[in-house]
């Protein structure tokens, strides 16, 4: 039988372990809410309904709010969200937010974000591209509540075998980003905001087709989606390796994009720019 003491620290071990789980919205968007098993965080709640249904569910509250871009199907929930409960918003800094704006907590990379319960540390990162002041929140592995394993939550900036459309960046702002996600350790858990993986993966092998280990993903890929499981989360060591867009200096990928669109490619941001025009138009 364990003592009194034992079985508290039990109870605490098992408080503090979190849960990342992705609530589905719209048509392919994943609303994350991270939770301690009583108080959570839901991160670009662009719609209240399914975060209230799902929290509901587990019996879970509301306890912040955070938000990586001004796109409505990222911040449209919020207001709806605070109507329920006032609860703190952190946003990007120099993006309107619409009737999230008068509550948002401003954040710019370099700053730190910590929350009581459940109990949460993000280095904040610039990462314009998407839109120009996107944000992304990185957990340390050693911060309170990480357990070991580092969590990123990257907005619509990096997808699984993908990256954001560059809606207000430059490629070389987009390629900077990716590159500063990309150096995060490989361990990285990396929340991103849509289920677009099987589409990127077509796209990626068009770039890549000699990658076994892309090959390989698309039939996981595949068969996760098939039985109607998220592709979500990849991590950061997995991006490395199949994500043609964080793969712009790889040879073969540049001899491929040459080929494939007749143009010259002799480094890896002109690689990344016609890229990223092919898959706008890539069907
Ligand atoms: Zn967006």
């Amino acid at each position: 039988m364990n003592s009194p003491l034992e079985q508290a620290s039990h109870a605490t071990a098992v408080a503090a372990a979190l849960e990342y789980v992705p609530v589905p919205a719209f048509e392919d968007n994943y609303i994350w809410v991270v939770s301690d098993g009583r108080n959570a965080v839901a991160v670009d709640p662009g719609d209240a309904a399914p975060v209230r249904a799902y929290l509901a569910k587990r019996g879970w509250r509301l306890a912040a709010i955070l938000l990586t871009h001004h796109h409505n199907d990222h911040v449209g929930g919020v207001a709806d969200l605070l109507s329920d409960e006032r609860v703190p918003v952190y946003g990007p800094l120099g993006e309107a937010l619409g009737a999230a704006d008068a509550f948002v907590t401003r954040l710019k990379g370099g700053d730190a974000v910590h929350l009581d319960a459940p109990a949460l540390d993000f280095k904040v990162m610039d990462v314009p591209g998407h839109t120009r002041g996107h944000i992304a929140y990185f957990q340390d592995a050693g911060s309170i509540g990480a357990a070991g394993t580092p969590h990123l939550f990257c907005g619509d900036t990096l997808f699984a075998c993908g990256c954001g459309r560059l809606f207000e960046g430059t490629p070389a702002q987009m390629l900077a980003s990716l590159d500063s996600l990309a150096a995060l350790p490989g361990a990285t858990q990396v929340h991103c905001a849509h289920e677009y993986t099987l589409s990127n993966i077509r796209f990626a092998l068009a770039c890549d087709p000699g990658n076994a280990a892309l090959r390989d993903w698309s039939q996981k890929a595949a068969g996760l989606r098939e039985r109607g499981v998220p592709t979500l989360p990849t991590t950061i060591a997995h991006e490395r390796a199949v994500n043609p867009f964080l793969r712009a200096d790889d040879p073969a990928v540049q001899a491929n994009l040459a080929e494939a669109l007749h143009e010259t490619v002799s480094d890896r941001l002109t690689a990344f720019t016609l890229m990223r025009e092919w898959k706008n138009r890539f069907r």
